[in-house]
This record gives structure tokens, C-alpha cells and sequence, in this order.
């Protein structure tokens, strides 16, 4: 709600967060062993990647603030405001924030290095020229699908938080962590750190992960935990 009256978060971040919580009820608000094993998996990703890039919207940079930046001097990834319901003005408000937690330069809001994604005709289809376009790793916490699958089309590899298993964007990602973003940042950050100071251990770890066999098994959580609600009626 502060991001909302920060002008950050526009009425219809407050409904995807709607969406989400209700599925954070059915997981039991925890963050799962599944989840875990995908926060492992986008740590590795991230610290093995050439150009990483962190894609933030109204409700990552209201939600996360500190974590983003500490997880892109971490990582070396770069940050880059892409808001779906874009403004200039939205987004310099969301990149003066990022600073003010101590980013140093944000991409997406300097129209000069704008560059347009083919793939898509929402006004979300601008991404930097310096950042998301030359990227090969792209984090999307929180990311509808249409710019998901588009990202994909582009050939990039994705990594997103996302509670619905089943939504586009979980299911076009390829690590996709099932989990409350609040719960998931803290701890990429400290995986990232840890990981990081034993990089031997990266491509283990990324060949270790199946996307599609994790999303299986947080979908039969999220069915157990409606099953366990409509028995204690
Ligand atoms: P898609 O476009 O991928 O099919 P959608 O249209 O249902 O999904 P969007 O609004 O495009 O939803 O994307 C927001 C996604 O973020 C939703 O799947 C929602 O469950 C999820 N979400 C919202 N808040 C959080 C949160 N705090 N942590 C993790 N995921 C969240
Ligand atoms: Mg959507």
C-alpha cells in the first residue's frame, strides 16, 4: 500500500498482488524445499552468466527494494525498470527509488538507448539497449507472460518468482521459483553470496535443476493445501 501512495505501484500491481496472495495461502506462506532448490538453481544462473539483468516493476521495487540492489552487486547484474503500465514519469520514480537503496545505474529510463521487442505490441515491448536487449540471463520477479514468452523468443534465459505454477510466465521461465518475492530475495541473496565463494559448485548445481519437474511438484502443494481446506470444513 506505501507503494501505491509512493505513486511506484499503479491499481492493477495491487491486483496482481491479489492473485497472488491467494495462492500464497494454498502453499501455507512458507518458502517449500522446492523453492529453495529453484533459489539455488537462479543463484547459479545469475553468477555464471555473461550479461545478467534484473527487470524491476512497480511492486518488486515497492516489495524488495534493498534485496534487488544487494543481489545486483552480488551477482553483477545489471537493473532495469520495465513497468507494464509504463510512464516516463513512473519510471523515474521507481529508479530514484532504487537509488535512494543505494543502486548505482539503473537502465529503462533514459528513452535514447530505448529499444522496441518485436514480439510484443503491449507498451511494455521497450527494453535498453545496454540492458535486457544484449542480456542472455533476465530475472523477472513478477513478469506477465506475454513478455515472458517474448523474452524467450529472443533466445535469453529467464529466471522468475511467480506463486502461480501455472501461469504463462512460470511455465515459459526456465527456473522458475514458487514463492512470496518478500520471502524469496533475502534468501537468492545469501545463496548468491555463499555460492559465489564457491563457484566450482555452479554448473552441478544448474544441471541438477528440471523447471518443469519442480513446477509438477509445487502444483500438487498448492492442490494438497486446498484439499487440507475444503476437509476441515
Ligand atoms: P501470466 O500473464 O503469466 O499468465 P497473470 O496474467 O495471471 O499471469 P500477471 O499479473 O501477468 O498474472 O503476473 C503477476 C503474477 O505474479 C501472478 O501470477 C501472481 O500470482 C504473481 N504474484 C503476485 N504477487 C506476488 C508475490 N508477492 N510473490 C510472488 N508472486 C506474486
Ligand atoms: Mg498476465
Amino acid at each position: 500500500m506505501k507503494g501505491f501512495d509512493a505513486g511506484l505501484v499503479v491499481p492493477e500491481g495491487l491486483a496482481a498482488h491479489g492473485r497472488g496472495e491467494a495462492f500464497d495461502y494454498l502453499i501455507g506462506e512458507r518458502t517449500t524445499k522446492l523453492a529453495e532448490a529453484a533459489i539455488k538453481a537462479a543463484a547459479a544462473m545469475l553468477l555464471s552468466a555473461k550479461s545478467p539483468v534484473i527487470s524491476v516493476n512497480g511492486n518488486v521495487a515497492a516489495l524488495v527494494p534493498d534485496e534487488i540492489v544487494e543481489l545486483s552487486k552480488v551477482t553483477g547484474a545489471k537493473l532495469e525498470v520495465n513497468l507494464f503500465h509504463g510512464s516516463g514519469t513512473r519510471g523515474m520514480k521507481v529508479a530514484n527509488w532504487l537509488q535512494k537503496h543505494g543502486a548505482g545505474e539503473v537502465l529503462g529510463v533514459d528513452e535514447k538507448f530505448s529499444k522496441k521487442i518485436p514480439e510484443i505490441q503491449s507498451n511494455r515491448r521497450k527494453v535498453d539497449s545496454r540492458g535486457i536487449a544484449a542480456a542472455d540471463v533476465v530475472f523477472v520477479p513478477l513478469e506477465d507472460g506475454d513478455r515472458t514468452e517474448a523474452l524467450k523468443k529472443l533466445k535469453k534465459k529467464v529466471i522468475a518468482v511467480d506463486l502461480n505454477p501455472m501461469s504463462r510466465t512460470a511455465l515459459a521461465a526456465d527456473i522458475t521459483i514458487v514463492d512470496n518475492i518478500v520471502r524469496t530475495m533475502p534468501r537468492l541473496v545469501e545463496t548468491a553470496r555463499k555460492l559465489s565463494l564457491s563457484r566450482e559448485n555452479i554448473p552441478g548445481v544448474i544441471k541438477g535443476f528440471d523447471n518443469k519437474a519442480n513446477l509438477r511438484e509445487s502444483l500438487k502443494t498448492i492442490l494438497k493445501g486446498s484439499k487440507n481446506l475444503s476437509s476441515a470444513r
